[in-house]
């Protein structure tokens, strides 16, 4: 070989791997499945259980096998159990700004004393979806910091979501409520600029309803995302109230959707096993929120004011300003109805609004499940 035709090898194979590091990778559904397989194979998986522990180990290890580094959230929740140690997994991928996007599900799975429950659908599909995100998202350009989480401790330890549990400190959504405690503690909170939530996302009969209480900017860029796309059957033009680990996002007033399909019979019993699923809805899902980050981004940079006091950081100026900023930011709140405020009525908002029309006090529709308390009426995760 000639020094000019090694050369000219050696330029190829650079330019080769230039080309191969730069390339976004796609969702690759058949990887997630993989995942929930290997996750469900675990059993029941509730929070503070050596399962779910086996659950950490395996999401972390497989992160690692695509170079992305877990940080452990570890807190101690006081739960109708009693004390439960439980770990929210986070991977962050830094952008150019430290403003965060989150993209997060649970990995707990619901404890059904008398009965096994390996939530293959509900904790399961979150859980191993999020993982094949991950090493997605590592490869694409981004201007936000992503970051991607999995909650612990979404489901009640008591029979029903609300029947244990107060308001300020209710029986459920351990780990969320968790992450944005933490991040209001350490002064964070103004840098989570929205979270996009999943759970339940591989039935084979998909469908999406538009949640109700969800920021209305986001579902609607989402779902015509998803109509562009061609899957305007899966994400539906119909609106349905749900509770979920997005509730202490919006209640602290950042911008957050929950993307769910609660029509799935098997919820919640024995029967969410992986033989009611299909990976096509990780490949929908997966193709639709890959899709969306770019015009979320876009979106939340060109809001700026939109985003509210968390983005005009009030300890940041003057007295004066900060009085300005208010008032400009209470005008924009009250002229836009979607804006982001922290809502102190929001359940009874959502259960006025809900789309199936049922009064507050009846039974749940569709889930058999009736409910008391603050969760009156509103079906729950
Ligand atoms: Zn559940």
């Amino acid at each position: 070989m000639t020094r000019g035709g090694l050369g000219a090898l050696v330029l190829a194979a650079t330019l080769a791997g230039a080309a191969v590091a730069a390339q976004p990778e796609a969702f690759d559904p058949a990887r997630a499945w993989t995942h929930l397989e290997r996750l469900v194979a675990l059993g029941p998986r509730p929070a503070g259980s050596p399962a779910l522990r086996q659950a950490r180990a395996y999401i972390t290890r497989e992160l690692a096998v695509v170079g992305l580094t877990v940080q452990e959230q570890p807190f101690t929740a006081v739960t109708p159990a009693g004390r439960v140690d439980m770990v929210n997994l986070i991977v962050r991928l830094p952008g150019r700004r430290q403003d965060r996007i989150i993209l997060a599900g649970h990995y707990d799975t619901k404890p059904l004393p008398g009965g096994t429950f390996v939530g293959a659908n509900d904790g399961g599909s979150s859980a191993a979806f999020l993982i094949e995100l991950a090493r997605v998202l590592q490869t694409r350009d981004r201007e936000f910091t992503w970051e991607i989480a999995w909650f612990d401790g979404e489901e009640a330890f008591c029979a029903n979501w609300s029947d244990c549990g107060t308001p300020e400190s209710p029986d459920n959504t351990y780990g969320s409520r968790h992450y944005v405690a933490e991040a209001q503690r350490a002064g964070a909170l103004p840098s989570v600029r929205a979270l996009i939530l999943v759970d339940m996302i591989a039935d084979r009969q998909l469908r999406f309803l538009r949640e109700s209480g969800s920021t209305r900017w986001l579902v609607d860029l989402i779902w015509e995302t998803a109509d562009r796309l061609g899957h305007g059957d899966v994400f539906v033009n119909q609106s349905l109230a749900v509770e979920d680990d997005h509730q202490p996002f919006l209640d602290a007033g950042v911008p957050a959707i929950d993307i769910i399909d609660l029509d799935y019979p098997p919820w919640h019993t024995p029967g969410d096993t992986i033989d009611k699923l299909d990976p096509q809805g990780f490949a929908i899902t997966g193709d639709v929120l890959i899709e969306s980050l770019p015009a979320i981004e876009k979106r939340l940079i060109a809001g700026g004011v939109h985003r509210g006091l968390n983005a005009i950081h009030p300890a940041r100026m003057t007295a004066a300003a900060a009085t300005t900023a208010m008032t400009i930011w209470r005008a924009l709140a009250a002229a836009s109805p979607e804006a982001n405020q922290p809502r102190t009525a929001a359940m009874t908002s959502r259960i006025a609004t809900s789309s199936h029309g049922r009064p507050p006090g009846s039974p749940s529709g569709g889930r058999g499940r009736s409910t008391s308390g603050i969760g009156v009426g509103v079906p729950q995760r």
